[in-house]
């Protein structure tokens, strides 16, 4: 299994590509500039096979549109973002802008849902806490956590924005850190990191 980040906008979101063999990607929050993670796409021979995104803010969502026209394929968002993620609830001008609903939106909302795609699987942990809908995508094989602005090294997402909530984004780093030790972490900004790591230093972790 293959994994990269592509560091794209002004929020500097980690927008990640996985894929194995056959070349169908994932693509989990293609957050800005559409033509560089178009470009990498190209340059690994690469179809998209699913988009997932962690939550709906508009850093992680904003070159949906541009990549699912050249690219197709169903886009995975938690149902606890749907509602406000494609409306101008999310505009952040002028840094981003609102993509449009996609058509094949499959909004997720059971807990533990998996996915497969690729010859790669990977289970959804529900995280809300710093969005309603924050969800991180755990490919337990790779020993690897998508963690979104959920968890990140040595902080945590924060929870003042609408629909936030500190009690509840506690509840969520729970479900995170019983994951094996091991498992890297890559958040949806900063340096990449590992459960151990945070369970040992974070201090927003009890
Ligand atoms: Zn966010
Ligand atoms: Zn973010």
């Amino acid at each position: 299994m293959n994994s990269e980040i592509i560091v794209v906008g002004s929020f500097e979101v980690n927008c990640v590509v996985i894929w194995d063999d056959p070349k169908l990607a994932w693509v989990i929050d293609p957050g800005a500039d559409p033509d560089a993670i178009m470009g990498f796409l190209k340059r690994h021979d690469l179809e998209v096979g699913l988009y997932f995104l962690t939550h709906g803010h508009i850093d992680h969502i904003s070159a949906l549109d541009g990549v699912l026209a050249k690219h197709p394929a169903p886009v995975h968002l938690h149902s606890g973002d749907v509602a406000w993620a494609f409306s101008n609830l999310n505009r952040f001008p002028p840094y981003n802008r609102v993509p449009q609903r996609p058509a094949t939106l499959q909004p997720t909302s059971t807990p533990a849902e998996r996915l497969a795609v690729g010859g790669v699987t990977a289970e959804i942990i529900e995280t809300p806490g710093h969005s309603p809908g924050g969800q991180c995508l755990w490919f337990k094989d790779g020993d690897l956590l998508i963690s979104g602005d959920t968890l990140f090294a040595s902080s945590v997402g924060r929870t003042d924005l609408p629909g936030g909530s500190g009690r509840v984004l506690q509840e969520s780093l729970r479900r995170l850190t019983k994951l094996p030790e091991q498992t890297l972490v890559i958040p949806g900004h900063g340096p990449t990191t590992t459960i151990g790591d945070e369970k040992r230093h974070n201090p927003y972790i009890s």
